[in-house]
């Protein structure tokens, strides 16, 4: 019987995980199954036990269980332990249940080798200081970025986040009142703002034509943030589906050994998308 993998979440039913990890699977020759698992709250911990016994390898864990899968297991990577969250699980040999986190690696990758976004050096703002922008702000600070401000409607989450990082780089924190009217070299959207049809309020000052812009939501139709980005004159804009394929293909690479290429997968997903 084949290994078995799958994305633990609520809801789930919409998860595009398994379309990513079955185009992977039948592009490296990997004998594998990928499903999606619906949990009720209560039984997350008993849920991640049940699935990872005899064949089952691995999950992948989203909204709203990526704290609960951190707390959980026993070994972390480094990424995720300081992000706080995880969105991988696996055992390791010794049997001790481990956790990653692929999200903000799979940011860096559809920026800088997807998109060709120079990261070295930018003047990065980040909107949001939720789950998903905890998790992408070491990778970004690694990947060379001058700085980074967090801002965020509740201005305590992004002055917490700011000191949990502080000793990684040069982060700031503020709340959209005070977002400098002046151009950043990268805007990255890590609210959830668009799935209420909602825009941060940015300055428009902020954005010049050489600003990339980048929501991690990502839909059939462009996000609020990526219209209003486009209105404003940038010309590369972008949307969370690439980050979705990469972080998905990080975490292949860590059960599996082997690295699927992602270039052909976007495309797909893309396609079928907008059809
Ligand atoms: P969280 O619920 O943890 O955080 C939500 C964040 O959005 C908070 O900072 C919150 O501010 C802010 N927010 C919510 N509504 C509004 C609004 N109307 N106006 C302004 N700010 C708002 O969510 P996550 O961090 O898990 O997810 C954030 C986004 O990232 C989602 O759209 C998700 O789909 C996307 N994502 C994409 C991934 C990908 O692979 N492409 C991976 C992970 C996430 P406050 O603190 O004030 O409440």
């Amino acid at each position: 019987m084949s290994d078995r993998y799958a994305v633990l979440g609520n809801p789930v039913a919409h998860s595009k995980s398994p379309q990513i990890h079955t185009a992977f699977a039948r592009q490296t020759g990997e004998d594998l199954s990928y499903t999606a698992e619906h949990v009720e709250s209560p039984d997350f911990e008993a849920a991640v036990g049940r699935f990872l016994q005899g064949n089952g390898k691995g999950v992948n864990i989203t909204v709203p269980f990526k704290e609960r899968a951190w707390a959980l297991a026993q070994w972390r990577s480094e990424r995720a332990e300081k992000a706080g969250a995880a969105n991988t699980l696996y055992r390791l040999e010794d049997g001790r249940l481990a956790a990653d986190n692929t999200d903000g690696v799979g940011l860096v990758r559809d920026l800088a080798d997807n998109n060709g976004v120079t990261l070295q050096g930018a003047r990065v703002l980040v909107l949001g200081a939720g789950g998903a922008v905890r998790g992408v702000l070491q990778p970004l600070l690694k990947a060379g970025v001058q700085s980074i401000l967090v801002a965020n409607r509740t201005l305590s989450r992004a002055e917490a986040l700011a000191e949990l990082f502080a000793a990684d780089g040069t982060l700031a924190a503020c709340g959209f009142d005070a977002i400098p009217a002046e151009p950043f070299d990268l805007i990255i959207n890590g609210t959830s703002a668009s799935l209420q049809g909602e825009l941060p309020p940015v300055p428009a000052a902020a954005v010049v034509a050489q600003t990339a812009c980048y929501d991690m939501m990502y839909g059939a139709e462009p996000t609020p943030f990526c219209r209003w980005a486009r209105e404003q004159g940038a010309t590369q804009v972008m949307d969370g589906l690439g980050m979705l394929v990469e972080q998905a293909a990080e975490a292949f690479q860590v059960w599996r050994g082997v690295k699927p290429e992602t270039a052909r997968v976007i495309a797909d997903l893309r396609r079928a998308m907008t059809a």
